[in-house]
Parts: structure tokens; sequence; C-alpha cells
């Protein structure tokens, strides 16, 4: 069966707002070309209103990097899913690597964001993915695995016909150390495993499960020709309109 297939882009903390606009530009000028294929990117959260307009009409999809769960409260310095919603856009990347070790979210955290992603209509782009220890202690797929398990409790089979995956190896995000695309479908392998074991067959074949880390125009083609490679979620080489149409169209 065919899978949706998603270039996906998270802006992190950059890009002032006129950098913001010219990013969008560029990607608007070669994104016509990129036929079945989407494109999403996921602007910091306070550009995010002025991307979705911008984006408008277009094939872009827009999303936020982050969220609380709650729709409102004494949360200081967080936003909803509800702003996330009223801002226009329609994706949440959620439990980043830089969410998970740099801020310390658990998986029970990651577990109410990704119920509050289904509650209020956003589609959660939930990302996995082991440290280097774990990695060079060849338990990347147990790590994986035991995110899925704790990440995806309560979120019913429904539910999961809207979800995407992202696999990224922390030990291979903002490094330039790409996982190699045998070991990268090898771990795609492993994720549909899992969703075939908590799910079905069915579902494990319609998530797109999008691989991210050190993702650049010289490697895309590589990993994206993998069967079980859905897309990619890129971050340094999103930041300039070329490079990421490049990926795109690797
Ligand atoms: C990311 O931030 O999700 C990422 C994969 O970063 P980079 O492409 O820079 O490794």
């Amino acid at each position: 069966m065919s899978r949706r297939v998603i270039i996906s882009g998270n802006w992190k903390m950059y890009n002032t707002t006129a950098e913001a606009k010219e990013l969008v530009e560029g990607l608007l000028a070669g994104v016509k070309d990129l036929g079945e294929k989407e494109m999403l990117i996921f602007p910091p959260s306070i550009h995010l209103k002025e991307v979705v307009a911008q984006c408008e009409g277009s094939k872009i999809q827009v999303g936020a990097q982050n969220m609380y769960f709650k729709e409102e409260g004494a949360f200081t310095g967080e936003i909803s899913p509800t702003m996330v919603k009223d801002a226009g856009a329609d994706y949440i990347l959620i439990a980043h690597s830089e969410r998970r070790h740099v801020f310390g979210e658990t998986d029970e955290l990651i577990n109410d964001k990704v119920k509050a992603a289904f509650l209020y209509d956003l589609k959660p782009v939930l990302c996995i993915g082991e440290l280097l220890e774990d990695y060079e202690a060849g338990k990347s797929k147990e790590v994986c695995r035991n995110q899925l398990v704790e990440d995806l409790k309560g979120i019913s089979a429904e539910q999961m016909k809207q979800m995407v995956i992202a696999y990224e190896p922390v030990w291979a995000i903002g490094t330039g150390k790409v996982a190699t695309p045998e070991i990268a479908e090898s771990i795609h392998m492993s994720i549909r495993e899992v969703l075939k074991e908590l799910y079905s067959e069915e579902i494990a074949e319609l998530v797109p499960v999008l691989y991210g880390g050190s993702v650049k125009p010289d490697n895309a083609a590589g990993l994206l020709v993998k069967p079980n490679i859905d897309g990619v979620l890129v971050g340094g080489a999103c930041l300039k309109a070329d490079s990421f149409l490049g990926i795109a169209n690797a």
C-alpha cells in the first residue's frame, strides 16, 4: 500500500519575523513541484499566525513545535492546544528530543499531550528515539518500543489513523551523524511491529514513520528510497529554502 510521504521541517528557536517571511516565500516558490509529497513546517509559535496566513491556499501545512496539554490556566510561558488551533495550525510536534532531554518531558506528560492533541483536533507528530548510550548498548528498538507503549496509552485505533511518528535517534540530531538508511529502515520496521502489536496490521501499514537526524540534501534520497521511511523531519537543513526544497525533491 502507498503511504503518505511527508517532508517536514522543525525551525526550532530560529528566525525573526522577517527571516520567517523570506523562508516561507522561498518554500512557496518551490513547493508546487512536489507532486504527491506533503510539506509540513513547524515555526516557533510566535510566528504561527503569520506563517499560516502566508501558506494559506498552498501545499504547505503548518504545526506548532510544542504545547501544554491543558486548555488554559496559570501555566506561565506555555501555549494551549486551543491557542495552536486558533492560530490556524493543524499539526503539533510532540516530544521532540529537545523537549525530552533539554526540558525533561516524561512519557507521562507526553502521553497527556498526545491525548490533548486529539481532544482539540490537532494532528500529532510524535517523536521517539534513543540516546547514544542506548544505541551503543544495542537498545534502540527496546527504547523506541517503550516510548511508543507509554506515549500511546489510551489512544484509539481510530485516532491512530491521524498519527505521524518521527524516529529521531538523539545521537543523530544536530550532530552531522546521520543514521545509515539500513539502520533507519530496520528501526522503522520495528516501529511498525510495535504498532501492529498495539493496534493492528492496518494501523501499522497506515501510519507514516518519518526519519529525523542530520538529514541533508545529499543524504535524503538514500533514506527516502527505503520502503518503511515515509518522509523526514529536518532541523538545521530546513532553515534555508534551497536546502529544504533540495531534500523535498530528493
Ligand atoms: C530535528 O531537530 O528534529 C533534527 C532532526 O535536527 P537536525 O536535522 O539538525 O539533525
